[in-house]
């Protein structure tokens, strides 16, 4: 905390790992003496620059880019970058400190980092949206390259984004390389990338509540966010038979007590994707529905949650709700979206829990498989790239139960870290002191 002072979401995530950690750290003097632990909370480098651009009335703007590379102990490191105004250095600390962890879970050669800049995408035009990444790319290129960083899309990061930030980098570098992710399918990128954290949370889900003897069939759920995240981790729910209840943006949440099925999702999709417009939009569409403006999902009785959008957007009293409403289930799709308390009142009542750097981290997997196909100038198809993803979530929903499974729990909290970690701290001791 005296090195990091302010830096709120980044002591929330090194305080959740750590807390799991300890017993396992002092069962193994090797990881105890070796400081991994400290060694591993302090970043490679953080890398800040100025982005300067002008929008469309000719006015000169000024934001803040960042890239946090974290830790390329198992591989180069890879993490997406976020275009949100909220990102700062706490923000991206925090979610570069977990994608060491999740890239470790995936089993590819993947080390950690994160990204972004305090820009607002929202109401800004096309051109404008260009001109930043343009300018954000003009200087972050040094910095990134197919063996050494490999950014992807996070908050703010879509389709659109990936593509200008990516044609940038090609025309300063003059070079075709995977030194992004989440590029379109025309330009090198890999099928089912989009649909892959949603659709992976999910498979984790399932596995969950198979190893519990329960299955996804006909189970009420609540998912937050509109996203890219939220939007196909619905798809994935309503393909396997389960009935989605709620989504939401940031300004309120939609609850369709008949379910949001293909159809209405396909519209939610066209308001977000392309008119980029508000989830309250919904009922005026669909009039059985109804918004609640400014509050989030979790007061609705389901029987699974999917915090999908952003951090800490499920709180203690949020958790409270859940239990008394008999919710069976929490799978992350965002990261950290749950905070320690909720997380605290999820596990005491025995609720499955598991945490986003497992449940999401079919994101990040798909793009490693990317960066495989383009090294390798080939393309898999749909079904061969979804059957490697349930692989892997099926692996590590494994690990998370050889390390985290107790009499009358799976505690797949402690299962992730110190799957994940052993990995990693093994590896940083092999490399002697650095
Ligand atoms: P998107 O930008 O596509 O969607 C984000 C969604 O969250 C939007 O509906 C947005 O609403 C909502 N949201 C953002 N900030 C807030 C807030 N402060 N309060 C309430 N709602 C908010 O992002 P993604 O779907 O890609 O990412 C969602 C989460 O998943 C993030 O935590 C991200 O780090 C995580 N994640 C994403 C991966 C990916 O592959 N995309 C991989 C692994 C994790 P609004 O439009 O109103 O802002």
């Amino acid at each position: 905390i005296k090195r990091n002072p302010g830096e709120l979401e980044f002591h929330q995530a090194v305080e959740e790992v750590a807390i799991s950690l300890m017993p396992f750290i002092l069962d193994h003097d090797k990881y105890r003496v070796g400081r991994v632990l400290e060694r591993l909370t302090e970043p490679d480098r953080i890398i800040i620059f100025r982005v300067c651009w002008e929008d469309d009335l000719g006015n000169l703007r000024v934001n803040r880019g960042y890239r946090v590379q974290f830790s390329n102990c198992i591989g180069p490191y890879k993490g997406g970058l976020r275009f949100h105004p909220s990102v700062s250095l706490s923000i991206l600390k925090f979610l570069g400190f977990e994608q060491i962890f999740k890239n470790s879970l995936t089993t590819l050669p993947l080390g950690g980092g994160k990204g972004g800049a305090n820009f607002n995408p929202k109401g800004k035009s096309d051109r404008e949206v260009m001109r930043f990444c343009q300018s954000f790319m003009t200087e972050l290129t040094r910095h990134i390259g197919a063996d050494i960083d490999i950014p992807a899309g996070d908050i703010g990061v879509g389709a659109r984004e990936i593509g200008y930030l990516y044609g940038q980098f090609k025309r300063l570098n003059n070079r075709h390389t995977g030194a992004i992710t989440g590029k379109g399918f025309d330009y090198g990128g890999s099928l089912m990338r989009p649909e892959a954290t949603g659709y992976g949370c999910v498979y984790m889900m399932r596995e969950a509540l198979s190893h519990a003897g329960d299955d996804l069939d006909r189970k009420t759920c609540l998912v937050s966010g509109a996203g890219n995240v939220a939007q196909f981790c619905a798809e994935k729910l309503i393909q396997l038979g389960a009935k989605v209840l709620t989504m939401s943006d940031s300004g309120g949440t939609i609850y369709d007590a008949e379910g949001i099925n293909e159809e209405k999702l396909t519209w939610i999709k066209e308001l977000k994707n392309v008119r980029r417009g508000r989830i309250s939009e919904y009922t005026k569409q669909f009039p059985k529905a109804e918004y609640l403006e400014g509050k989030r999902p979790w007061a609705i009785p389901a029987d699974l949650s999917f915090p999908c959008a952003t951090q800490n957007e499920l709180e203690e009293n949020d958790a409270k709700n859940l239990v008394s409403n008999a919710c069976q289930a929490v799978c992350e799709g965002a990261n950290m979206p749950s905070t320690k308390e909720a997380i605290d009142v999820i596990q005491a009542a025995k609720v499955i829990f598991v945490p986003g750097k497992a449940a999401n981290a079919g994101g990040v997997a798909v793009s490693g498989l990317e960066m495989t196909q383009n090294s390798m100038r080939i393309h898999w198809s749909a079904e061969e790239v979804d059957q490697k993803l349930l692989g892997i979530m099926q692996n590590i929903h494994r690990k998370c139960v050889r390390y985290g499974e107790t009499d009358d729990y799976t505690d797949y909290v402690k299962g992730a870290n110190i799957a994940a970690f052993s990995k990693i701290a093994d590896t940083m001791l092999a490399y002697g002191v650095t």
